[in-house]
């Protein structure tokens, strides 16, 4: 097992000066640019994978790196560059998880190349889960996969929402309903190939931040797939079912189930992208507070001014630390017994609100416009509270999980 330290090794703190170096000379001075025209920068993209940032190889090492650190430090430093381009750059990472946890061998080394392509041609993936009317409430999903056996093929029908590269993607990554009667049990996921016909993007949305991350619908009328999309097989699904079946007759009910244990083990890594955006922030603020002068002196010399940038710089450590030692506790497999993913998410997230809210204030006027990237960063960071489950949806797991109790 391997020892936990707060002390990145000599190879980590290289890879993250290198990560750091790609987010200061290429993602920052085109972060403005790319929020104004809410598009998905593949130039940046490409540049990535041409250094072997965007790569899968890249990211494998990471999520394997058996300290745990390796994911949450890529994150920090990629997100410290600019939120929207850095979830272009890792929005395909999702759907290589999907495949990931849920894939067979085979299904993993067909389907994850195609989700990147190469570097002079580079792709991206999409995971679509959310619909319009389901969105906290995963049970309440209505996309169907009906088994045609004649054919050995699913045919998918419904609408997905909020999906990150959505219509854009060279591969989806969809999740459905196979068994309505047994709840989210009864969900499975699929993958969907290039060019299938019948699957279409809907709306694009405009957003409130991370505008250079493209977010759209995702339209499946009649899709077909072969039966080597079902994520894990046919065979793994049936059984999956009849055992949901069984529980549902007889009222058992497993409080931490698989896909608890993924969301805990996934949910840090959207921590430290949170915690990326807020120190991003506070540097901005700590740098403006010592330069700019009113009344004769830096700002700094106020402890008005000075006492929220120690709350801050705190704040931001003190998630940084929940989210490594979440992280930490996912890669060597210790249980989420306080629902200690959620916990770092939840804090990370809320740090990242209130610390560039803070980091507006401190730069005044400047802080209210887009000549200063802190009212950018402040949109941005909108977004942690809300997608891979909104804080109060952290709030209701940790709660239930401590307790015991199936609070509402
Ligand atoms: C930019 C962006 C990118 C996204 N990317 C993806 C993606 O790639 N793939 C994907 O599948 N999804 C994606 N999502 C969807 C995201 O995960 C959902 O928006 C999120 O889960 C919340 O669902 P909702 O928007 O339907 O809000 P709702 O579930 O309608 O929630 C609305 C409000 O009610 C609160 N609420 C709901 N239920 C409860 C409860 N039981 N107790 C207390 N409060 C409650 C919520 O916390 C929230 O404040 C993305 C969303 C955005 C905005």
């Amino acid at each position: 097992m391997a020892e936990f330290s707060f002390e990145l090794d000599d190879d980590q703190k290289a890879v993250r000066d290198w990560i750091h170096g790609f987010a200061a000379d290429v993602i920052r001075p085109a972060a403005a640019e790319w929020d104004e025209r809410e598009e998905t920068p593949w130039p940046i993209i490409q540049e990535a994978a041409k250094i072997g940032l965007y790569s899968l190889d890249f990211y494998a090492q990471q999520y394997f790196d058996p300290t745990g650190l390796g994911i949450p430090m890529t994150m920090e430093e990629l997100f410290w560059g600019d939120a929207g381009i850095a979830l272009s750059i890792v929005g395909t990472g999702l759907a290589a998880v999907g495949v990931l946890a849920n894939g067979t061998e085979e299904q993993i080394g067909t389907w994850i190349p195609q989700m990147y392509g190469d570097p002079d041609d580079v792709k991206v993936a999409a995971f679509c889960s959310s619909e319009p009317d389901a969105g906290s409430d995963v049970g309440s999903m209505r996309t169907r996969a009906v088994y045609d056996e004649a054919k050995d093929e699913w045919v998918l029908g419904g609408t997905k929402t909020w999906a990150t590269n959505g219509g854009i993607a060279n591969v989806h990554v969809v999740v459905a309903v196979v068994d309505p009667e047994v709840g989210s049990k009864g969900h499975a996921s699929f993958i969907i190939p290039p060019g299938t016909p019948g699957l279409s993007q809907g709306q694009k949305f405009k957003k409130h931040g991370i505008r250079a991350s493209h977010t759209a619908e995702v339209v499946l009328d009649q899709v077909r797939v072969p039966g080597s999309c079902l994520l894990g097989g046919k065979e793994k699904l049936d059984e999956r079912l009849a055992r949901a079946r069984e529980r549902a007759k007889t009222g058992g009910e497993r409080l931490k189930n698989a896909a608890m244990a993924t969301f805990e083990a996934s949910r840090p890594a959207v921590g430290a992208m949170a915690v990326g955006t807020a120190r991003a922030a506070y540097e901005v603020a700590l740098d403006y507070a010592k330069t700019r002068q009113q009344f004769g002196r830096p700002i700094i010399d106020n402890q008005g001014v000075a006492f929220q940038l120690a709350d801050m710089r705190t704040r931001i450590d003190a998630a940084r630390l929940m989210v490594w030692r979440a992280s930490w506790m996912a890669v060597t497999g210790k249980p989420f017994d306080s629902a200690e993913g959620s916990m770092s998410k939840l804090f990370a997230s809320e740090t990242a609100k209130e610390v560039t809210a803070q980091a507006v204030q401190i730069l005044g006027g400047n802080g209210f416009t887009r000549e200063y990237p802190v009212e950018r960063m402040h949109r941005d960071a909108a977004i942690y509270t809300i997608f891979e489950g909104t804080s109060e949806i952290q709030r209701l797991v940790i709660a239930r999980t401590l307790s015991g109790v199936q609070i509402r």
